[in-house]
């Protein structure tokens, strides 16, 4: 994708500043060094209209520029969302929820605010509380055999790292998918390829043990024709780990669906970017980076205008 910013600077490069070392062509060398027709009154004359030109033509230049810019970002915008056919909500900070308002880490752990990615909607933040989870649960039909023992251990332990969460941030389980804001499957994430433009082939078709994707939607606000800016979140988690590890995982994707939307460099927290032995709880350093993670500004929880039909089809990212 095109950075606007890069875009403004490679043409603004093309508008020659008066203090720069450009190669201004000179009057001298514009006319025609050995045109005869061409005296010095006439050079005079020439020359301030040469300087008139160029300094119309940078002129429009900047203003090309400017133009341009604004319509890369506009671009920029509607081509995360296509068809957008409404305002996005302008980013605003919502209310701190309860237990992070009351929390206060008196350590300086720090955090790892800076590794924390924007989406096209700002910081992925929930507003509602509590956040419904549903967690996809055995049938009770097959509960006395081996493989509904190990789905049974499976939610258990998805269960616990949804508990753990809850002290930051209320969760609440729910028994259907539909009302629910993260949806927890018990699966294999599906399998998905990167594409090298140099070598023109899919490339690290791997199989994962975990994913969180989110999407955009929208939903009716308090008034009937408003539409508020709302998200879902879905984590797929392989059954084919220990429960350690099924709690872990559980643990980290959690902390992505809850907005930590990036990675920690350091191996004791929940967010570190890969599985370790023994797999940390969740530290003063996660809960540090999701607090200022709510203190942001989001488009999320606030109403797009004008009321669009709920059914508007959305991005979704992961
Ligand atoms: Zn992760």
């Amino acid at each position: 994708m095109v950075c606007p910013l890069f875009a403004v600077r490679c043409l603004l490069q093309l508008t020659p500043d008066k203090n720069s070392n450009v190669n201004w062509v000179t009057p001298k060398d514009y006319l025609g060094r050995n045109d005869p027709s061409h005296q010095f009154g006439m050079k005079k004359s020439a020359t301030r209209r040469l300087r008139r030109f160029l300094y119309s033509t940078r002129k429009r230049l900047l203003w090309i520029a400017i133009l341009t810019s604004g319509l890369i970002l506009l671009l920029s915008i509607s081509w995360h969302v296509p068809g957008i056919p409404f305002s996005l909500p302008t980013p605003q900070p919502h209310p701190l929820p309860q237990p992070l308002a009351q929390w206060d880490d008196q350590t300086d752990a720090g955090d790892y605010f800076t590794e924390i990615k924007l989406t096209p909607v700002e910081h992925l933040v929930w507003s509602e509380f509590p956040v419904q989870v549903y967690i996809e649960h055995p049938k009770e039909s097959a509960e006395s055999s081996a493989s509904a023992k190990r789905f049974h251990d499976w939610y258990d332990a998805v269960l616990q790292a949804v508990e753990e969460w809850t002290v930051y941030l209320p969760l609440q389980v729910v028994s259907e998918t539909e009302s629910a804001d993260i949806t927890i499957v018990r699966s294999r994430p599906p399998l998905q390829a990167s594409f090298n433009r140099e070598t023109q082939r899919f490339e690290n078709i791997r199989a994962r043990t975990a994913e969180t994707r989110y999407e955009f939607y929208l939903r009716p606000g308090v008034e009937e024709s408003q539409r508020i800016l709302a998200h879902k979140f879905t984590i797929y988690l392989s059954p084919h780990q220990t429960v350690d590890y099924t709690l872990a995982t559980a643990r980290h994707e959690l902390g992505h669906a809850l907005g930590i939307w990036g990675h920690s460099p350091v191996e004791t927290d929940t967010m570190y970017y890969s599985q370790v032995r023994y797999p940390p709880e969740i530290s003063v350093r996660d809960i540090n980076t999701l607090k200022r993670i709510y203190q942001q500004p989001t488009r999320l929880g606030w109403a797009v205008t004008p009321n669009p039909p709920l059914e508007t089809p959305f991005y979704h990212g992961d």
